[in-house]
């Protein structure tokens, strides 16, 4: 018998297992596919260093009324969704008033600053040094206004946070990135995070390094857990403690134990273009809310978020929008994909994923909610959780679930 299952293979469960094996625990990880084959599979690939303020809801009326016509490429929703989303709105809406904010931002913070000393070593032991770049990243914007206001924007945070910027005008851009075809009117480019050409990639290097470890990697389907006297059960797979690391999935599961977890699930898509221009390092265009990321597939173009009906077919109108402001700035050569890539940014409402005990299941931990960071967040909550496992303390009460489930 494994002493803990850990449900989900993305990155925030394969690292988990690492983190527990580490810690001296006998783990089964378990997955109904591959390792890092959904969410952690179609990101930007940034470990984002920088990103030490979780992404609140706009609330000045100017930026609603943008989402609310369809002008703001960064936000897209289905008029018929928004009725099951509403609760969950109100309560991002709350938490993402000024004050709350703030202090969302001293825990967000404390995990992002140490995102890429937790993925260092593992990047160093599962060999996967060749899928990372350690030169951070831009955000780039057309036209003179919105770049000021991104420049007063990132000298705040390097003020507060310490964060590494260098503003480029826009010939410094033009020099660094000479495959684009507009000259933009500027660029901060963010040192501290890195980034990797193939997120799945390194989902699955490190899943590899668990198995190495002597780590089980099961395949099965998470829904079947069933309570088995004081621990768990899942096929023929038992274990004292479960850890529920679902991702976007996990509410899902959860549910069938009596948690109403409120989960924002903002959808993104992405598409792979190859043949044409390429960029040296990612860019947002901050005019169109699109991230162009060099992948090993190819150039990625990827959107911002989209909030539909669970299960609803994909509408990626974002995306078309995306690849058109694209075009206009790269030479794109052809799509890789026919059907564009969709996933969930698994979304707490009040932006802190969580990390700790269920309230009411001995042995139930929760691990998920990681929401736009979760590629780079996985190893650091990991730790935290493993460390919580193994001390019985929670080492950052404000991950609790306690605090955010019915
Ligand atoms: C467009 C886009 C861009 C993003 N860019 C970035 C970025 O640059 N940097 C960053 O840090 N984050 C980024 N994110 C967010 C990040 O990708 C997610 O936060 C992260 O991948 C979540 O990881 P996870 O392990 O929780 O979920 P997942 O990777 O989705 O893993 C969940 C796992 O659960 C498994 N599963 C589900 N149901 C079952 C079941 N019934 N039985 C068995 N297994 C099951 C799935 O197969 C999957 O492997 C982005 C997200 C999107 C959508």
């Amino acid at each position: 018998m494994s002493e803990v299952m850990v449900l989900g293979a993305g990155m925030v469960g394969v690292s988990t297992a690492l983190a527990l094996q580490a810690a001296g625990r006998a783990v089964v990880l378990v997955d109904r596919q591959d390792p890092g084959r959904e969410t952690s599979y179609g990101n930007a690939g940034i470990i984002q260093g920088e990103a030490v303020e979780p992404y609140g809801l706009p609330r000045d009326l100017v930026s609603l009324w943008r989402i609310v016509l369809g002008q703001d490429n960064a936000v897209s929703y289905h008029l018929n969704a928004l009725p099951s989303h509403l609760e969950v709105l109100w309560r991002y809406f709350r938490a993402s008033a000024p004050a709350r904010h703030r202090h969302a931002s001293q825990t967000y913070a404390g995990l992002i600053q140490r995102a890429t000393n937790d993925h260092a070593p593992l990047i160093a032991a599962a060999g996967a040094d060749k899928l990372i770049r350690r030169d951070g990243f831009r955000t780039a914007a057309r036209s003179e206004r919105p770049f000021a206001a991104q420049v007063a924007e990132a000298e705040r945070l390097e003020r507060s946070y310490g964060v590494r910027i260098s503003v480029m005008d826009g010939d410094a851009l033009a020099a660094a990135e000479p495959a684009l075809k507009l000259r933009f009117a500027g660029a901060i480019h963010w040192h501290d995070g890195w980034t990797c050409s193939d997120p799945g990639a390194l989902v699955a290097a490190y899943a590899d390094l668990f198995r190495a470890r002597g780590g089980k990697i099961a395949s099965a389907d998470a829904m079947l857990l069933q309570q088995d006297g004081a621990g768990w059960k899942l096929g023929p797979h038992q274990a004292a403690d479960v850890v529920v690391a679902l991702g976007p999935w996990s509410p899902m599961l959860l549910a069938r134990f009596g948690y109403r977890i409120p989960l924002l699930r903002k959808r993104g898509y992405h598409r792979h273009f190859r043949g044409g221009a390429t960029l040296d390092l990612p860019m947002m265009d901050t005019s169109i809310a699109t991230v162009l990321a060099p992948m090993a597939t190819g150039l990625r173009v990827l959107t911002g978020a989209e909030l539909a009906r669970p299960g609803a077919p994909p509408t990626p109108r974002q995306l078309a929008r995306a690849e058109t402001a694209a075009r206009e700035i790269l030479d794109l050569g052809d799509q890789v994909e026919l059907q564009p890539w969709m996933g969930n940014r698994p979304c707490m409402p009040d932006m802190i994923p969580l990390v700790g005990q269920a309230p009411r299941h001995r042995g139930l931990w929760f691990h998920f909610g990681h929401g736009h960071q979760g590629f780079t967040l996985g190893p650091t909550t990991a730790a935290l959780l493993a460390e919580h496992m193994s001390s019985g303390r929670a080492p950052i009460p404000a991950l609790d679930p306690a605090r955010r489930t019915g």
